[in-house]
């Protein structure tokens, strides 16, 4: 995909006469996607994936980055009035990356799952950021022939989908097993696809597991996810790279039954792990926001990110989850603790990530 760039006979010949968001403002009423230097997609199809589930194949602008299978975008949107961001993992890329798909399952509640699933059309642009993630296939050496495993829960299909397809368009010479869990047949997406694609490809095999269905068709498994099924359905695990995604408990599941046991692991989680229990979360700490001038009372227990949108601060954020760092912020002064891993940290930084970090005592930020 070409790299963002201003330096067009365009911004040169406008550049004096008129402000990006003045260009902006007029030429998305003539397509929504052109834009000056923001990086817009538009949307020009939207199809139900499976139940609750819709795929938007999108169509990127001249700035968005370079996207690798297996690898996640941050999109963003207007939502009632309000900048709403999240991140989804492209299902599908073309070769020339100027197309993408992203497909999203709707969550009870969720704020853009459902405007994407529901609300949005043809012809709607969305704001995509750089891609991240690390569960890409290598690019060359002895590792690209290697078999794989790729364990996928619910929305966590989706970068193994991508994955699976790019296998496939260069002609799939190692050993790949999928296993899917979804709660019910209703809510799997790419089936056909899939199938068609093992009946295809000899070395490709694919198996549904539905964990709320109570007939099995088709050599539909039923169990969730644990040693004894692995071992039958790929007696070779441990010649194995194995990929998993979905909730935190799933990839946790998947990630200690694979090291030690298979070739390496790389997992990915679409829910943050439950937040530590810390003894001394209780009670409010000061926030000094060093930039605007303000000081706020937040929970100490609470992760910083939703604790200052929840005082009206509009901050950038993305996965929510410590893996993308849009969030990321200064901290001159205070003692933070990771969610994650439990760690203290009271020097100076200047990336905090506030969604997987909480206040232990008053704190400067630099916002
Ligand atoms: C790296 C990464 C890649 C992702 N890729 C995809 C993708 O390709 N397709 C996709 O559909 N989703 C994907 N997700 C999840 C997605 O980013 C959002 O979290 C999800 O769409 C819900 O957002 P929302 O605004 O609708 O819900 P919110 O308004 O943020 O949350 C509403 C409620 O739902 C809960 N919730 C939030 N996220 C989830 C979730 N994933 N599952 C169940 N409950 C949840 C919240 O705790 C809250 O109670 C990905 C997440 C990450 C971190």
């Amino acid at each position: 995909m070409i790299a963002p760039s201003n330096d067009t006979a365009l911004s040169r010949l406008m550049g004096p006469l008129v402000k990006p968001s003045v260009f902006d403002f007029w030429a998305g009423h003539l397509n929504s996607a052109w834009s000056w230097e923001r990086p817009l997609a538009r949307v020009v199809a939207r199809r139900i994936e499976a139940q609750g589930t819709v795929t938007l194949d999108l169509k990127a602008n001249r700035h968005c980055g370079a996207i690798q299978p297996g690898q996640h975008i941050n999109v963003s949107t207007e939502v009632n009035g309000r900048r709403i961001t999240r991140s989804y993992s492209p299902t599908r890329l073309s070769r020339s990356g100027k197309r993408l798909s992203i497909t999203i399952k709707q969550v009870d509640g969720g704020k853009l799952s459902q405007h994407l699933c529901r609300q949005t059309q043809v012809g709607d642009a969305l704001e995509i950021g750089p891609a991240f993630g690390d569960m890409t296939l290598p690019q060359g050496g002895a590792q690209q022939t290697d078999p794989r495993l790729f364990l996928a829960a619910g929305s966590g299909i989706t970068p193994l989908m991508s994955l699976t397809r790019a296998l496939d368009q260069v002609g799939l010479t190692q050993d790949l097993t999928l296993v899917y869990w979804a709660r019910t047949r209703a809510e799997l997406c790419f089936v056909a696809e899939l199938r068609a694609l093992a009946v295809r490809q000899p070395h490709f095999k694919v198996h549904f597991v539905l964990t709320q269905e109570s007939q099995r068709l088709n050599g539909e498994l039923a169990e969730r996810l644990n040693a004894e099924l692995l071992a039958t359905l790929v007696p070779d695990l441990a010649q194995r790279r194995v990929h998993a995604c979905g909730p935190a408990g799933f990839v946790d599941t998947a990630r200690s039954l694979s090291l030690g046991h298979a070739r390496s692991f790389l997992g990915e989680a679409f829910t943050p792990p439950p937040p530590l229990a810390a003894t001394d979360a209780v009670g409010t700490v000061r926030i000094n926001l060093a930039l605007s001038g303000r000081t706020i009372e937040v929970p100490t227990g609470q992760a910083l990110l939703p604790a200052l949108e929840a005082q009206g601060l509009s901050l950038p954020s993305g996965c929510r989850m410590g893996i993308c760092n849009t969030c990321a912020c200064g901290k001159q002064t205070g003692v933070t603790q990771n969610l994650h891993t439990g760690d203290k940290e009271d020097i100076p930084t200047t990336a905090l990530r506030l969604c997987i970090s909480r206040a232990c005592t008053d704190l400067t930020l630099d916002l």
